[in-house]
């Protein structure tokens, strides 16, 4: 592997306002360790998503079965759960962590305000499941700022907060698809990305508007492929596992 390949999965949908979008999580395969991020729906929704999430639940109807989970999906495509070095967490809502607590070995990577605020959050209130990070053995690595996960420019998680108290997107530089941006949920699909609909927002509308502004910029100066968080035709059009960008 001569730089960093990326591949996309999806560990189901929900219903969100009225559609049927995709869950995506990524496994980015780097010289120096894999990365998974996000994870998408923990495997509990797949079993009994109102033991799992309570009330959140009847908001989002969820289809995922267990094959759809993270572990169950790397297994399938024969990817190594054990070189799995990072989970980057892009934030903490309920459809975002299911990786977390089946990589022992892992250290899982959050901006500090995205942890603090999830812990602070009553139960349930504002995107949370407070038992998806809250479980003995995770090895939190926060950060505050920008953070360039290996050093050499390939995976840089950038601050978009609003969506969520310390939400972070993906900038990917990859040898030859070039650079590549996951929005995470700081922008869910083509309509917020292009102005026709706002940010969905569960912390601070502004911050979001700015976040969502920085990220238009960003692109207008490195025109990456445009991976955004909820969007089933984005989505669609994009290469999945067993295939990647690299
Ligand atoms: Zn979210």
């Amino acid at each position: 592997m001569a730089g960093a390949e990326l591949y996309m999965f999806s560990s189901g949908t929900l219903g969100l306002g009225g559609y049927e979008v995709p869950v995506p999580f990524y496994l980015i395969r780097h010289p120096q360790g894999d990365v998974i991020v996000d994870g998408g729906n923990p495997l509990a929704v797949a079993r009994d998503a109102h033991a799992h999430w309570g009330k959140l639940a009847d908001l989002f109807e969820v289809q995922m079965s267990e094959e759809q989970h993270c572990v169950a999906q790397l297994r399938r495509h024969g990817f190594a759960q054990e070189s799995v070095a990072f989970v980057v967490q892009t934030h903490l809502h309920i459809d975002h962590t299911g990786a977390l607590g089946h990589f022992p070995d892992a250290e899982i990577v959050v901006h500090a305000a995205e942890l603090d605020s999830a812990r602070a959050e009553h139960p349930h209130a504002r995107g949370y499941v407070a038992a998806d990070f809250e479980q003995p053995g995770l090895h939190w690595r926060t950060f505050t700022g920008e953070h360039d996960l290996f050093g050499d420019g390939s995976v840089r998680l950038l601050p978009t907060p609003g969506h969520s108290a310390g939400h972070v997107s993906l900038l990917l530089s990859l040898k030859r698809s070039g650079p590549v941006l996951l929005s995470a949920d700081a922008v869910d699909n083509r309509a917020q990305w292009e102005g026709r609909q706002p940010p969905r927002v569960l912390h601070d509308a502004e911050d979001a508007e700015r976040s969502r502004e920085q990220l238009r910029e960003l692109a207008d100066e490195v025109e990456p492929l445009l991976v955004f968080g909820h969007d089933p035709e984005n989505f669609a059009a994009l290469k999945h596992a067993p295939d990647c960008y690299d």
